[in-house]
This record gives structure tokens, sequence and C-alpha cells, in this order.
């Protein structure tokens, strides 16, 4: 049985106020809920730990310097992260990679920051329109794959988190039989890479335009262990229900 988890990730929006929203949803979680991740922006982190402080929800941050400490003006180390009580750090988002030109080795490299200071990178991959139009998905996301997940990685330190871009934030979403195509090939991948026993055991989330309506539709692919949740994690009202669903599952 792999680990089931629902991440949220709430990009740069909220502030103080939006912690309400973590109360909330830790009153409207099921029973028996998966794991739960919500990774707020950096400056709410320590405050958003206290308020879910035995209420069932992880903290994780959105991203972290590849280095421990130094010049790097407006950066965040994986320790520093870790320091606010959070567990969790996204690294790799499609949006990092473009607006801050991530390449694969740095994404590597923030992966083995994070283990370092004792936080699970959530790892993302994904292809590009043009890739799915080309044809190129699986050669993409092989690529990724392999260039980002440093060699050191088990089923308790890393979770990938399988995101196309063209369905981030779009209200786009594959169908069914392109999620299962994908989440099997990188299955595949991560067992020949590192063996049966962990890479059978390696969570595997699907992102992209996860919404209550579709969410339980989506979890019933084998090779999905749950998802990481955009724009539907920013209100309880909408994030219970993922969750609820993957409970089910
Ligand atoms: C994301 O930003 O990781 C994401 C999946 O966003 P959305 O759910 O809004 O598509």
């Amino acid at each position: 049985m792999r680990r089931k988890i629902a991440a949220g990730n709430w990009k740069m929006n909220g502030t103080g106020a939006a912690l309400s929203e973590l109360d909330a949803l830790a009153q409207a979680l099921p029973p028996n809920p998966p794991s739960v991740v919500i990774c707020p922006p950096a400056p709410l982190l320590y405050r958003a730990c206290e308020v879910v402080a035995g209420k069932g929800i992880d903290i994780g941050a959105q991203d972290c310097h590849m280095q421990s400490s130094g010049a790097h003006t407006g950066d965040i180390s994986a320790a520093m992260i870790a320091d606010t009580g959070a567990i969790y750090t996204i690294v790799g988002h499609s949006e990092r990679r473009a607006a801050h030109e991530e390449t694969n080795a740095m994404v590597r490299d923030k992966a083995k920051a994070a283990w370092a200071a004792g936080l699970t990178p959530i790892l993302c991959i994904g292809e590009a329109l043009e890739d799915r139009e080309a044809d190129n998905t699986l050669n993409i996301i092989g690529g990724q794959l392999a260039g980002s997940l440093p060699s050191d990685v088990s089923a308790e330190n890393t979770v990938i988190a399988y995101e196309p871009i063209w369905a981030i934030g779009t209200g786009k979403v594959p169908t069914l039989a392109q999620i299962i195509e994908v989440h099997d090939f990188i299955r595949e991948r991560l067992i020949a890479r590192f063996g049966q026993d962990i890479g059978n055991a390696i969570p595997l989330l699907y992102g992209g335009s996860v919404k209550p309506d579709n969410a339980a539709t989506i979890f019933k692919a084998e090779n999905v262990d749950g998802a990481l949740v955009g724009g539907a994690s920013l209100k309880a009202g909408d994030f219970a229900p993922i969750i609820a669903a993957l409970a089910a599952c």
C-alpha cells in the first residue's frame, strides 16, 4: 500500500487572513484521511505550522535553494524551511522551471538540499503542450526523471508529481487514459532505476486542474497516489472534497 497524499500549492496567494482556511480544512477532514500537505507562501510557513499543529495537516514550502547558506538575496534555504516546522518542499514546479530558468540539474540539487535539511521534496515534472502535440510526452518525462531525480531516492524521502504544464490553472485535464499512460511509465522508470521495492513505493501525484468534480475519476488510476492541487486548494470548501475522494479510493 503506497502512501496517499493530497498536497495544496497556494502559489503567491494569501496573507495571514488565509490561515483561517487551514482551521476550516482541519475541521472538514474525513475519517482516516490521507496525508494532507499545504504549501503556503514562505512568509506564512511558520504561522501555518502553528495553526495546524496536531490537526492532521502538514506544511510544505514551494521551493528551496540548492545551497545551504550564502549570498543569495531573497532565496530561502531548506534548513530555514525546516526551522519553521514545515516538513515538505515542492521542487521543480513548472512555473519555477519557466520563470526562474530552473534546469533538471538545479532541481536535482534542490531535492538533495531538501533531504539534507530533513524535508521531503515533492518533485514536479511535466510536459508542455507542444511536447504533447508532438507525441513527445514520454521522452520529456523520461528525461526530466533521469535528470532531476537524485540517485539516493527512497519511498520515504521523495514524492513525485506529474503535472502537464498545459493542464495547470487552465481547467484542461488529460483524459484518464493519458494520465494512466504517464503514471504507469513513471512507475516503470522508477522500478527500472531503483528496483521493485523502492520503485513501487514512491508516491506519484497527479497535478493540473484537479477539482472536486474530477478528483474521484483521476484517483481511479492505479499509479495515481494523490494530487498536487493549485487553485482548488485555496479554499477548504474546495479542497476538502478532493481529500475525501482520495480517502475513499
Ligand atoms: C499547480 O500549481 O501545481 C497546479 C496543479 O495548479 P492547478 O490545480 O490550479 O491547475
